[in-house]
């Protein structure tokens, strides 16, 4: 099958921006104030797609700035330079302080002006304490548009898949997009492109969006740029398991970072847990997003070692508090969910009524774990550039900001790095000259990225909905909760095989580009499967504990020989990790060895 390009597919910009939420639109904003033009590509539609448009929305600062900026109900005592300790303390200091310091610095002016349009669009803004806001999601959705609304100069390709960069010798100059329902091929010339497209979740229990398929960690990585700290995945704990209906719904957790009437959290044995967490550790969660840490500790504990509930959870039992109790805490949260959503039982999309009605029968929900977030992602400087000329990444898709553990605000971040990406992409591509498009890469990744398997369909076997399936176990039993030298090591052993052997052979039962689900999965699973090679070898080389990243046969935090991020490059197709020491500069590290998780914690903040 050949691909002809016509003339309206060629496309022309300073800056391409691939990513349609948050960190795309701050970053193709500021680009367009800088005198860009800018093309913006989205998988979905911009606002409508990615974590954002789905997350809680909770943005947070330092109190000190939310204070001087007007909010007089902040906790002046959370300073600019405690979230600064606080951040590198939870990443188990393998934070790139320059980026820290960037986002405690910049984070109050671009959080501010988040939330002056959601004021302007008359959407309902709460502060939270210490220095928080909260909004409801599709208020986040809607101020992403309006942003890019309010800048006509940024063209969108929306239902658009980025597919991979080009290159002209070692310089990035644009990209290969395909529109997933027309099926047209865009090529789009830049003088500089921003990766803002989101993290990436391999597992089969998620509560993610779809298009967190690493698709940006891949396109990076197959041209050349670095990935870093791809072992550490956020998990969060108090995903719903059942009622099914509200499968993977994240109200649970809600229920416990608001301290409301704290039910038991019981294993298949009927222990509460809860009691199993030493009182001093379970207080450092109060009030913090070190929460998920210590509960995803002492939860996987459980689960991993057949303690769990019948579908591999917990059970969360309201039975022992008093009815009085817990109907107090409800209606705060019904207030919440009014305000927010105008509707007391609407959370997100979700009716949780079922889950009330679970309570007044005496019944437990079954909660489980489930990845929100991925540490790894692009290595960036503090300018938001990677390792390749004419190539940034912000947001979730890039990495370094939290090290080991995120401990803050995920959307504040989008808002800080993409601002940032689009000032320093714009000052790149202002000086530099045009890049010519090399045909020859060009055929290469066309070739790479349609050849074998459009036209090798006929003769394929692979079903891509099955290999996705196989994929997602993969990944549960080799980079889930609790890791094993073993473990890893047979998930590497399997992904390699299926991204040599099986991957190539995905029959596709139509070889046209217009709305071909099969292929559209396939693009994501190439792009997970790669990102998971990244993962699992990253899990393997680090043998020891730290943030997220449990290890069963190496609990100890180990400083004396694993400060370092673990860098990921490709070559020949081959997957190969380096060695980078983080930057150090304000807060330098203490060299000891912390028995477990619990240990680093207390001597760390107790
Ligand atoms: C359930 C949940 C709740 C959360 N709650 C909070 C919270 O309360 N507070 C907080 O601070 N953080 C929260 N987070 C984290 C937060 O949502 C993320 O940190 C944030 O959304 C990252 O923003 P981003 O713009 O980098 O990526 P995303 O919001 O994920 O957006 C990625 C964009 O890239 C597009 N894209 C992907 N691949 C391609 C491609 N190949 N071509 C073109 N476009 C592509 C997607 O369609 C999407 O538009 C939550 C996350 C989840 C999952």
């Amino acid at each position: 099958m050949d691909f002809v390009l016509d003339k309206k597919s060629l496309l022309k910009t300073d800056i391409l921006v691939i990513g349609g939420s948050g960190a795309a639109s701050s970053a193709a904003v500021t680009a367009a104030r800088e005198g860009m033009s800018v093309y913006m590509v989205c998988k979905g539609k911009v606002g409508r797609s990615g974590n954002a448009p789905i997350s809680i929305s909770n943005f947070s600062i330092d109190g000190e700035t939310a204070y001087a900026l007007g909010e007089k109900r902040a906790d002046k005592s959370v300073t600019r330079d405690r979230l600064f300790e606080k951040i590198v303390k939870s990443g188990f200091y393998l934070n790139e302080q320059p980026l820290v310091h960037q986002f405690v610095e910049e984070g109050g002016e671009r959080v501010y002006e988040f939330l002056r349009i959601a004021k302007e669009l008359k959407k309902t803004v709460k502060f939270r304490p210490p220095a928080g806001w909260i909004v409801s999601n599709s208020t986040t959705g809607a101020v992403v548009r309006e942003s890019v609304r309010r800048n006509p100069s940024v063209e969108i390709l929306e239902d658009t898949v980025a597919l991979d960069l080009l290159k002209a010798g070692d310089r990035v100059n644009g990209a290969i997009a395909l529109n997933v329902f027309t099926g047209e091929l865009y090529i789009v010339r830049a003088k500089a492109v921003i990766v803002a497209s989101g993290g990436f979740q391999p597992y089969s229990f998620k509560c993610t969006s779809i298009d967190s398929s690493g698709d940006g960690l891949g396109m990076a990585l197959r041209a050349g740029a670095k990935l870093a700290d791809m072992e550490f995945q956020l998990f969060l704990p108090g995903v719903c398991l059942h009622p099914p209906q509200l499968k993977g719904s994240i109200y649970p957790f809600v229920w416990f970072a608001a301290n409301l009437a704290e039910p038991k959290v019981k294993n298949s044995l009927g222990e509460n847990i809860i009691e199993k967490i030493p009182p001093e550790i379970l207080e450092l969660g109060h009030n913090s997003r070190l929460w998920k840490l210590i509960h995803l500790f002492y939860w996987s504990d459980e689960i991993c070692n057949d303690r769990g509930s019948n579908l591999g959870g917990l059970l969360m039992d309201f039975s022992g508090i008093a009815w009085l109790q817990y109907m107090k805490s409800l209606v705060k949260v019904n207030m919440l969910l009014k305000l927010l959503y105008k509707n007391r039982w609407r959370f997100r999309s979700e009716n949780i009524r079922p889950l009330h009605e679970l309570v007044k029968q005496g019944k437990p929900w079954e909660v489980g774990i489930s990845s929100e977030y991925c540490m790894g992602g692009i290595l960036i400087n503090e300018s938001m550039k990677t390792t390749l000329e004419g190539l940034y990444a912000c947001g979730e898709a890039s990495s370094g900001l939290y090290g080991a553990f995120r401990v803050e605000s995920g959307l504040t971040e989008m808002l800080v790095q993409g601002h940032r990406a689009g000032v320093e992409a714009s000052r790149y591509a202002k000086e530099a000259s045009e890049a010519p498009l090399d045909s020859e890469y060009l055929s290469y990744v066309k070739g790479q990225l349609f050849g074998k398997l459009l036209s090798n369909s006929k003769n394929s076997s692979e079903n891509v909905y099955i290999l996705k399936e196989k994929i997602s176990k993969v990944a549960d039993s080799g980079l889930g909760l609790l890791r094993s030298e073993d473990a890893i090591n047979s998930s590497l052993k399997s992904i390699r095989e299926m991204r040599k052997d099986e991957l190539p052979l995905v029959a596709l039962h139509t070889n046209s580009l217009k709305y071909n689900s099969e292929f559209l999965v396939y693009l994501q699973q190439r792009n997970i499967s790669l990102c998971l090679e990244a993962a699992l070898m990253s899990a393997l080389h680090r043998k020891e504990s730290r943030g997220t990243h449990l290890r069963r046969d190496f609990p100890q935090v180990d400083n004396a020989n694993f400060l370092y991020r673990n860098v990921v490059s490709l070559s020949e197709n081959e997957i190969h990790i380096s060695r980078k020491v983080p930057d150090f500069s304000v807060l330098d590290p203490p060299r000891n060895k912390y028995k477990d998780i619990p240990h680093y914690l207390r001597k760390e903040f107790l």
